[in-house]
């Protein structure tokens, strides 16, 4: 999953104004933020392996410190933890440990059965939405519609940048996601660990928006 990820951190400035849509996207995207990091390191492995499922084309052959239910749940905790020695608020560092953990969730309806529940990675679950183009497409699209029609009711633009770079925002993750699923495979698993640190700079565009738009209610 991609645009679903983003589209729970649109929704949860609703409930946690006070929170950045960067800070959002940062606990939704988490493990995902992790996950090339640690392929760079050699701690986890990817597979380029075209058609596997009609929506990605990637073998992901071991990720348990990242994507397993264990690590997801620490790294939950860590978050949240995180958020609450820093700003002293129940309510949104739980919401940003839902949020991490959330993203296992999604990756678990997605997957193939390939997400680990420990680091042994003895046991793989996953529900295999992406088996179906047309379902996958369906479920995420009307996700991130739902998300961004959220947080543009919980904030208004303060100025251009508000406004333009909001709308540049959900017209870039579109694209990036529907390029990515019905693009070509990616050219080698080497350039993942790279390319998957783009990431952060849809985190950097929440901060940047999300400056620019004042929440309507604290
Ligand atoms: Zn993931």
């Amino acid at each position: 999953m991609f645009v679903g990820h983003f589209a729970l951190g649109l929704a949860g400035k609703r409930l946690a104004p006070a929170l950045s849509l960067g800070t959002l996207f940062m606990a939704a995207q988490f493990l995902d933020l992790l996950w090339p990091t640690f392929l760079l390191l050699g701690m986890e492995e990817v597979q380029v392996a075209p058609g596997i499922t009609p929506v990605t084309h990637l073998d992901f052959v071991s990720y348990p410190y990242s994507h397993s239910l264990a690590a997801a749940l620490g790294w939950a905790v860590l978050f949240g933890g995180i958020a609450w020695w820093w700003r002293r608020r129940l309510g949104s560092s739980l919401l940003l440990g839902g949020l991490v953990l959330s993203h296992w969730l999604l990756d678990w309806a997605s997957h193939r059965p390939d997400l680990p529940l420990d680091f042994t990675s003895a046991t793989r679950v996953g529900l295999g939405l992406w088996y179906s183009l047309p379902a996958t497409l369906t479920v995420e699209l009307l996700l991130f519609l739902a998300g961004a029609w959220i947080y543009s009711r919980a904030t208004l633009a303060q100025d251009r940048v508000g406004r333009y770079g909001f709308w540049g925002l959900l017209v870039f993750l579109l694209a990036a996601y529907l390029g990515a699923v019905l693009g070509p495979p990616p050219p080698s698993a080497a350039m993942l660990g790279w390319g998957g640190q783009s990431t952060w700079v849809l985190v950097l565009w929440g901060y940047w928006v999300d400056r620019h738009r004042h929440p309507l209610r604290a």
